[in-house]
């Protein structure tokens, strides 16, 4: 059914503050299950299962679902269309707040068409797990994909936090009329592998953040934020092999673990 007659005859109106967009071409939805290659082994998590259209293909295909949905409004609706599938765990929350080592005690993969105006803390919340992910396929803004996906010399601080991970891939492009209601923006569908945990996660993240500080400025000169004296800062670069003048989207992943293994000699 279409997402509007479906909202219509609970006489519920889509949120634009909760990123309501519905997906409801079952090509497109199908697409998406296929780009996390969800077989019947895989226990799969749902961000935001919203009238259940995806639920419903993963339920079909996995040997479980947890969907997580935070407006309240539209559990009797998942709660009925998702009653005859007794593989679907619903859960009413926030998916920031949820903790996936307390949902699941095995490897699971995350397949979303996420609310938009909290993708970054999304991708932030999984990727910080304890428990992460073994792969994520998210529908997103095709801006957001292209920033995720950007390789050097376009590298962003969210390309770097994403791809420290394992391979980030887009895997299609959506138009805004595959959603209703119509978002204001072209879509994307992305994957990503976690197949990499880095040494110290923090660090890291300290250190990327501290050069992509100040988007114009020399990598040497950002990485002060660090609290690093000038000298100690040439060294770390000269141990790491990269040149303190080039700036921070140029920087490959390989060069970032250098600098912050370097970094970590030093105990800053
Ligand atoms: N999965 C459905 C689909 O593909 O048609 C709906 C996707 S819609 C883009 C995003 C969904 O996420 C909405 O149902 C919205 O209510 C829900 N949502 C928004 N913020 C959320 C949050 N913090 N935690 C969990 N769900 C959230």
């Amino acid at each position: 059914m279409h997402p509007k007659e479906l909202l219509d005859r609970y006489q519920i109106e889509p949120k634009k503050s909760l990123g309501q967009n519905f997906l409801f071409d079952e090509n497109v939805l199908w697409r998406i299950v296929e780009a996390a290659e969800v077989s019947s082994e895989d226990v799969v998590l749902e961000i935001g299962p919203g009238l259940g259209a995806l639920t419903r293909l993963l339920a079909q295909t996995a040997v479980s679902v947890t969907a997580v949905e935070l407006d309240d409004r539209l559990l009797p609706i998942l709660e009925y269309e998702l009653e005859p599938f007794t593989n679907v765990r619903l859960i009413h929350g926030d998916i920031l707040e949820q903790d996936p080592a307390r949902l699941f005690d095995q490897p699971y993969k995350v397949v979303a068409n996420v609310p938009y105006y909290i993708t970054g803390a999304i991708l932030r919340h999984l990727l910080s797990a304890r428990h992460k992910p073994t792969c994520m396929v998210l529908t997103v803004q095709k801006e957001v994909a292209e920033r995720v996906t950007a390789v050097p010399p376009n590298m962003s601080l969210l390309a770097v936090s994403a791809q420290v991970y394992g391979p980030v891939q887009q895997v299609a492009t959506l138009k805004a009329g595959a959603f209703w209601p119509r978002p204001d923006v072209d879509s994307a569908v992305i994957r990503l592998d976690i197949t990499h945990q880095p040494a110290d996660e923090a660090l890291f993240f300290r250190v990327a953040r501290a050069g992509f500080s100040q988007k114009r400025k020399q990598l040497h000169n950002n990485l002060r934020q660090l609290g690093l004296g000038k000298q100690e800062i040439e060294q770390i670069l000269l141990a790491a092999g990269v040149d303190g003048r080039r700036r921070a989207e140029t920087l490959s992943l390989e060069e970032w673990r250098r600098i912050v293994e370097a970094v970590g000699g030093k105990r800053p």
